[in-house]
């Protein structure tokens, strides 16, 4: 048998946490998998369980001031349903895992359990997303590149929990989602593309690039996202195998079981080109300027 406790509210379980050295179950698709012992043998814990998917406390999603408050233990079949969810995250989930995975699978494990193939992490990161971590004494906004610190790493205390995700309010016209994967559905991820802009009279006003399992974590690069603002489609589109290029270094994908290291770099690399190169033809341009 597996201890466990099995709060009734977020007070109480912050509390257990500070009393006890507990693991924190959420929809346990990630943790049953990673204790796994083999066929009818009990999971490996170590350490008592706290329940926190029942928590209601921590399943809400409300639209307020600008930002998308989104709770961590809303499973991935709550975000679909809901309609404050924005359709680029909730195109990301249709790709993720099967229905019955969805029905148990949190977006709060998928943050915490920090994996570089996370797929909901590079929206997560593109949209500059906040998380609000909260112990029974204090709570904390952290950014989330600030969160994850390596693979499976992350600055979570053990007597704390992921109370909210706050998402900018931001929107774009263009925005392009590639998972390659084993096949379309129910497969795990061997690179991720996420690319989003926004452009205005023929100029880029926004654009935001991230990629994930290609490196230890999300790959999103500021410095590159900020050269491109404020410059004629037409001149990314000429300069798209420069800009590319400048991404080279920050991808440093393993072989895994899933994939090559060689293969996940070059499809990186050319979904990062295509997306400039088409820039051009995207809402908000009229005709090209060069
Ligand atoms: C068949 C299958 C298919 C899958 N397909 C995909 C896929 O396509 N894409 C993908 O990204 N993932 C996939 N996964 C992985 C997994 O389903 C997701 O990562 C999921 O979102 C994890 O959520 P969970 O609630 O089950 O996490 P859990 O297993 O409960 O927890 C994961 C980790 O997060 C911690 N944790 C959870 N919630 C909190 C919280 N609120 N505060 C503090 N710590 C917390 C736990 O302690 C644990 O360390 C798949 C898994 C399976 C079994």
């Amino acid at each position: 048998m597996v201890n466990g406790f099995r709060p009734r509210t977020l007070r109480e379980a912050l509390q257990i946490l500070s009393a006890n050295n507990c693991t924190v179950m959420a929809g346990g698709t990630d943790l049953m998998v990673q204790r796994a012992r083999g066929f009818s043998i009990r999971p490996d814990f170590d350490r008592p369980l706290v329940f926190i998917e029942p928590l209601e406390e921590l399943k809400h999603s409300v639209r307020e001031n600008g930002t998308l408050h989104l709770g961590p233990c809303m499973t991935l079949s709550d975000l679909l349903r809901h309609p404050a969810v924005p359709d680029p995250l909730k195109e990301i989930i249709g790709m993720m895992a099967s229905p019955p995975t969805r029905n148990m699978a949190t977006l709060g494990g998928n943050i915490c359990n920090a994996s570089p193939a996370g797929d909901t992490l590079p929206w997560l990161y593109a949209m500059n997303a906040k998380l609000k971590l909260q112990s029974a004494e204090k709570e904390r906004i952290v950014a989330i590149e600030d969160f994850i610190t390596g693979p499976k790493k992350t600055i979570l205390q053990s007597d704390e929990l992921l109370t909210g995700i706050l998402v900018p309010d931001t929107r774009f016209h263009l925005n392009r989602y590639r998972k390659l994967g084993q096949r379309k559905g129910m497969s795990l991820t061997k690179a991720s593309f996420l690319g989003m802009a926004e452009i205005s009279g023929n100029t880029v006003t926004d654009i935001r690039i991230a990629l994930g399992s290609v490196a230890p974590r999300i790959v999103r690069a500021a410095e590159i996202e900020r050269s491109m603002l404020g410059r004629y489609v037409g001149d990314i589109n000429a300069a798209a195998a420069v800009i590319t290029e400048r991404y080279q270094p920050l991808i440093t994908p393993i072989d895994d079981a899933r994939s090559t290291a060689m293969y996940r770099k070059k499809v990186s690399l050319d979904l990062i080109r295509q997306f400039l190169e088409t820039l051009s033809g995207s809402p908000g341009t009229g005709t090209k300027s060069e």
